[in-house]
């Protein structure tokens, strides 16, 4: 039986279990960790334990209070190096909390270490980390999915009982459905984004994994906040009530790049679904494919603006010297890895006059018609449903050199960024070889509890 907060709570509070015990586990096997999940365990967590017990022994322990949690490379903690795995911020240590670390350490969260990612949250695989990939834990000769490699590996090694990653077009999901965790890309503002490295800010938002849809449910709701320090953020709606609608997007396999198990695992699970009394159709969303096209023009775009101060004299260690040009090409040029700056050219090339009408401006033309389509679905079903990813976890190496497939396996996830619409990934088996296969709905804006509770449902069908 794995931890959940669920049953770690309750063994706190009932004192059979205390909470530096089982931080103590859980810092121990991370550090024996043979994976590459983290970047760094925290060794000074003594006065976290310290403010959890206070908590306890005042009766105010919240379900976190003294949960071991693991958080992606790129969410600040004051006091903490944060690199968002790039050589370009080594020794680099934060000066604040990100919003959504305050609320973990209010609630009495042990935070025991960062974990390894794509840099700068660019990628699928971990394999652009700077500092080597993350082996999947269910089979190290493959990857954990990315960019949050790290975040989702450790759930599955069980190196911490939930984890924060960030999720820009699938990088919560997609390691979720890759290392069979429950992975949760929030309504974008309902968890903010100050003190995330920003990658698309338009797109970025950092969200939980967790064995179970009830812990990412608990870890969501401990995190999610109208917070006044970023100016996307939003005050939380209440939503209409579950319609038990389910709508699949007409298509979606018609390019024949899912896999046969996937689509037959997924199969399965809508013909369950209707047993339980849930409708299942097939709705037009005539541009939802469209959304990768999109999302490769958007992202770049705002990745190169978002990196533009990593340049050795704002942010980043410096390289080289002479003029100022040279200093700027020889730090950028160093520093930062091969896909971070194959997305500085993209970006900059769709931003730069002459061609920013014909890309930049038609992809955000696109975005709005994606997005009311995908708004107008949902108006009568409670979720769009799709299998997280096209593929299970693939070898390491094996996409490595070509960007396109690995661009691919985002195909079903980024939609939601597209829209700020949040999704949801549980997994729902596994393809003959064992690996786990994720299954995603898509909610209306602020529908996470609708979300939840098919989650739930999932999880007793699988
Ligand atoms: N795999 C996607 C990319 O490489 C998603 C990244 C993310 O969500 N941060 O851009």
């Amino acid at each position: 039986m794995k931890d959940t907060i669920e049953i770690l709570h309750k063994k706190i509070l009932s004192g059979e279990i205390m909470i530096k015990d089982v931080v103590g586990e859980y810092v121990a096997r991370a550090k024996a960790d043979t994976f590459n999940i983290f970047r760094e365990v925290f060794t000074d967590i003594d006065a976290q334990i310290a403010h959890a017990e206070s908590l306890l022994k005042e009766g105010k322990a919240t379900p976190m209070t003294g949960i071991p949690v693991a958080i992606k490379d790129n969410i600040l903690f004051a006091g903490h190096a944060a690199g968002a795995a790039s050589k370009i911020l080594e020794g680099y240590v934060a000066s604040y909390d990100a919003t959504a670390v305050s609320q973990l350490k209010v609630a009495g969260a042990i935070i025991i270490g960062r974990t390894n990612m794509d840099e700068f949250a660019m990628g699928s695989s971990t394999e652009n980390s700077a500092y080597g990939v993350v082996q999947n834990p269910l089979d190290p000769t493959r990857v954990s999915g990315g960019s949050s490699g790290g975040s989702a590996a450790a759930i599955a090694a069980e190196l911490a009982v939930v984890t924060l990653g960030s999720d820009t077009g699938g990088s919560i999901r997609q390691p979720a459905a890759f290392c069979g965790a429950v992975g949760l890309f929030p309504t974008y503002g309902s968890v903010s984004r100050h003190g995330l490295m920003a990658l698309g800010s338009s797109l970025d938002c950092i969200g939980p994994f967790a064995h179970t849809v009830t812990d990412a449910e608990t870890l969501y709701n401990t995190i999610a906040t109208r917070d006044p320090l970023d100016s996307t953020s939003v005050e939380q709606r209440q939503v209409s009530k579950i319609k038990k609608r389910l709508a699949i997007p007409k298509g979606i396999f018609a390019n024949g790049g899912c896999d046969k198990d996937i689509q037959e695992n997924f199969a399965s699970m809508v013909e369950k679904l209707k047993m339980e009394g849930y409708t299942v159709e097939e709705v037009e969303l005539a541009h939802f494919a469209d959304s990768l096209a999109v999302y490769y023009i958007l992202m770049p775009a705002e990745a190169s603006s978002n990196l533009a101060r990593f340049d050795g004299i704002r942010y980043a260690t410096r390289v080289g010297t002479g003029s100022i040009g040279e200093l700027y090409k020889q730090t950028r040029g160093t520093l930062f890895g091969k896909e971070a700056r194959r997305r500085i050219l993209l970006g900059t090339y769709v931003l730069s006059h002459g061609y920013y009408d014909a890309y930049y401006n038609k992809a955000v033309a696109l975005r709005s018609v994606i997005r009311t389509e995908i708004e107008t679905v949902l108006k009568t079903y409670d979720a769009i449903i799709t299998p997280t990813t096209p593929t299970t976890a693939f070898k390491i190496g094996e996409k490595a050199s070509d960007p396109v497939a690995m661009y691919l396996s985002d195909l079903f996830t980024v939609p939601a960024n597209i829209a700020q619409h949040p999704a949801l990934s549980v997994p729902s088996g596994v393809d003959a070889s064992g690996l786990p296969i994720g299954f995603q709905l898509i909610g209306e804006r602020f529908g996470e509890s609708t979300l939840f509770a098919i989650g739930k449902t999932i999880e007793t069908l699988r």
